[in-house]
């Protein structure tokens, strides 16, 4: 991480609830404690940016020091409920990518529906196929978070049709138990009152990030367009506004592609970021700017100095 390049935060969520069993293993979502010191440090040490200001500066010499955006992917309640109100008290902008066609819904991302279930059940293993039948032992947190990773990561590999199937199956194998979205408060994604709140805020800006979360580069080009397409104007109807600004879901390399800015170009989008790590020196492609995943897998808070 250099002092100069542009650092874009990411985050998912804002918690301030306790977990139950594996629950947030991830870290997906910050501790609102965690978050509110640091929002205050980049408040007080650095140059905090809203997207907005980002295409018209990469082309620059260089960033300020200690440049910084804050994003924020999926459209989780807590943001509107814990975050919002944190950055409002500092007057820190920020970008939500959202998830348009979760926005007011009951439904669970698939991801949270696979934590859930196996964070529940009373199970203590069970047989899965992916490429091929292999058994999981899940008697602990340990083995339920591997189990959790391994899963994750097949269906992030695979196809939508694929993801879905393994997604049924599971709920068949773990029976004893339903994904729902009251097992945590963490699960909820915002009502289209709470987005529309954040929208008329001047520090917010609202952006895609595809309409269920199915990754660009798994799906059909046709049904990579429908996706971004209906997304799109979902939001742009929703909440009055022309949507400039959006996020790949997942975002790491192989999840998007050549086709994908493409049509995203076509669409005036002029600014889509990855969720790929790093940080970003002047003149990166406004469609591969990199991010750091705050919390997420132990990632740290960028700026030296930091204390926790
Ligand atoms: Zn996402």
């Amino acid at each position: 991480m250099k002092k100069n390049n542009l650092k874009i935060l990411l985050y998912h969520g804002v918690t301030d609830h306790k977990n139950r069993g594996v629950q947030n293993y991830s870290g997906k979502h910050v501790h609102v404690n965690e978050f509110y010191k640091q929002m205050n440090f980049i408040k007080k040490n650095c140059n905090v940016l809203s997207i907005d200001q980002v295409p018209s500066i990469i082309k620059k010499k260089n960033f300020l020091k200690n440049s910084v955006v804050v994003s924020f992917d999926d459209g989780f309640e807590n943001n509107y409920k814990i975050a919002v109100p944190i950055l409002k008290k500092f007057s820190i902008p920020a970008v939500f990518y959202i998830t348009a066609g979760m926005i007011g819904k009951k439904k669970m991302f698939w991801v949270d529906q696979i934590e859930d279930l196996i964070n529940l059940t009373k199970k203590k293993e069970f047989f899965l196929k992916l490429s091929r039948k292999l058994n999981f032992s899940i008697k602990n947190k340990k083995e339920k978070i591997i189990a959790i990773n391994k899963i994750k990561k097949f269906c992030k590999k695979n196809s939508k049709l694929n993801k879905e199937k393994i997604l049924k199956n599971l709920k068949k194998i773990l029976n004893d138990v339903q994904p729902n979205i009251n097992h945590s408060k963490n699960y909820k994604s915002m009502s289209w009152n709470q987005l529309k709140k954040i929208s008329k805020n001047s520090l917010f800006t609202i952006g895609g990030h595809s309409y269920n979360h199915n990754i660009f580069s798994k799906m059909t080009n046709k049904d990579m367009k429908k996706e971004i397409t209906k997304s799109i104007n979902l939001l742009s109807k929703k909440l009055n506004l022309n949507i400039k600004h959006y996020a790949y879901p997942e975002g790491q390399k192989g999840d998007f592609n050549i086709a994908t800015i493409k049509f995203l170009k076509s669409k005036k989008i002029i600014c889509c970021p990855t969720a790929i790590h790093g940080d970003n020196p002047v003149n990166t492609n406004l469609f591969y700017l990199k991010r750091i995943m705050v919390g997420f897998e132990k990632n740290k808070f960028p700026f030296n100095g930091y204390l926790t």
